[in-house]
């Protein structure tokens, strides 16, 4: 566009922000929570464990006692079909995951991460992998015990394996990496059959590195025809020789309640008694009663999947009308990119270079409150100030259409500033 071009399309973009701003508007698109109707689908989970004889597992195992600290028998054989593991790879938890992260983080930083390894502490520098644009809770967790982050490119079909590859066997103060395998957080990727061998055939300087594999949205896919697949990193690692590379976890949260759900952690056999043998000392065992809730709630792997269509078929048409608007509205014009995931909870926008911050401000200052620009990189930054989270989840249709009209029309006033500005 030519400088007078550029000039009346701000004008008219001004005129619609304002005509927005006057509207008064409340809406959220920050954080990826379920809706109401999501979590109405597991309302049976409420009243499915009724009794105290419904409190008695397969196994004989009354789940109102102690015990059973790596999880209920009964739910670890129904997770460990659901989720594609063995049951002597797992560890079942409370309602999330992101505490099971924390703790391990945790416990390798005051006990080391495995057997014989020196508690992180004691090392000077502690030094972790963050594919980015990645999830800030991720970059939070490790940060807050002073480990020093190192964003690693994300490309199409995951992290720059060359660059992780070559920092990990080069620096042993790399201890790890986060790593959301399938319909990333944000940008709703699937990590390629070669990224997941790369990963488990790396060869660490640090003898007690760990793959952070947070498999959050394994079964989270948003089309019935189209499901991105990966391989089992578990299997991969032990085909490597290299079976405790790798921890995954995953959670009910977005498939039941996040705030009732059940987390869990997959590992090798040593890796799980190693934790096993801290947790000894930390409890005596989870909420055994929920997890053999989701056990009957569902009956079994078939019954998660179907479970999933209902939820995919509420949130597919919200993914939709983002895609609907972001085609419509910033389609084209060169100042936004933007992936369209199969699945996860996410849709991650790029737009014009120097712009998030900009654009998100302006959203907020119209009543939409989108996640903090910056918050998909390590310590907040994104040196190009370019990426924005959008989480369609929560809002219903009506307010997405709304909400994401807005945004791209503040998206594109913060691009016409910054190339007037040029
Ligand atoms: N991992 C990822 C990649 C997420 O996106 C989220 C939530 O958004 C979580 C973990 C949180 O999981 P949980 O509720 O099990 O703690």
């Amino acid at each position: 566009m030519s400088r007078e071009e550029l000039e009346r399309q701000y004008e008219s973009l001004t005129e619609r922000y304002s005509a927005f701003k006057s509207r008064g508007l409340s809406l959220d698109m920050s954080r990826g929570k379920p809706g109401p109707e999501q979590l109405d689908l597991s309302e049976g989970m409420l009243s499915v464990i009724a009794t105290s004889a419904d409190c008695i597992d397969n196994t004989g195992m009354d789940t109102r006692n102690y015990g059973a600290l790596d999880g209920l028998p009964e739910a670890k054989r129904f997770f460990a079909e659901v989720f594609g593991v063995r049951e002597d790879q797992i560890i079942l938890g409370g309602n999330s995951s992101l505490t099971m992260m924390y703790d391990i983080i945790a416990k390798a930083f005051t006990h080391g991460i495995c057997e014989g390894g020196e508690p992180w502490c004691k090392t000077s520098t502690v030094k972790f992998l963050c594919p980015a644009p990645g999830y800030d809770r991720h970059f939070a967790i490790t940060e807050h015990f002073g480990v020093e982050l190192i964003a690693i490119r994300m490309k199409e079909d995951g992290p720059d394996m060359d660059a992780v590859e070559r920092l990990v066997a080069s620096d042993p103060a790399i201890k790890g990496i986060w790593c959301v395998p399938k319909y990333s957080n944000p940008e709703g990727k699937s990590y390629s059959d070669e990224v997941v061998r790369r990963f488990a055939n790396l060869k660490p300087a640090a003898k007690d590195f760990r793959i952070m594999w947070d498999n959050a949205y394994a079964i989270h896919h948003l089309y019935e025809d189209r499901h991105d697949d990966i391989l089992n990193i578990l299997d991969e690692c032990e085909k490597a020789g290299n079976p405790d590379l790798a921890l995954m976890f995953a959670s009910t949260s977005k498939v039941t309640f996040p705030g009732g759900g059940v987390a869990l952690l997959a590992a090798s056999p040593a890796n799980i008694a190693y934790i096993k043998k801290l947790m000894f000392f930390q409890t005596i065992g989870p909420d055994k009663i929920n997890q053999l809730r989701h056990v009957r709630f569902f009956g079994d792997a078939e019954g998660v999947r179907r479970h999933m269509q209902k939820q995919a078929a509420i949130i597919r048409p919200k993914f939709e009308v983002v895609f609907e608007l972001l085609d419509r509205e910033l389609g084209g014009s060169g100042v936004a990119d933007y992936v369209t995931p199969n699945g996860g909870y996410f849709v991650s926008v790029n737009v014009y270079r120097g712009c998030a911050k900009r654009t998100v401000a302006l959203a907020a200052e119209a009543g939409v409150k989108m996640t903090g620009a910056g918050a998909t990189f390590p310590y907040g930054i994104d040196p190009l100030d370019q990426n924005i989270r959008i989480a369609p989840t929560y809002p219903s249709v009506e307010e997405l259409r709304t909400a994401m009209e807005l945004f791209c029309v503040c998206a594109k006033i913060a691009a016409c500033e910054k190339l007037l500005e040029q």
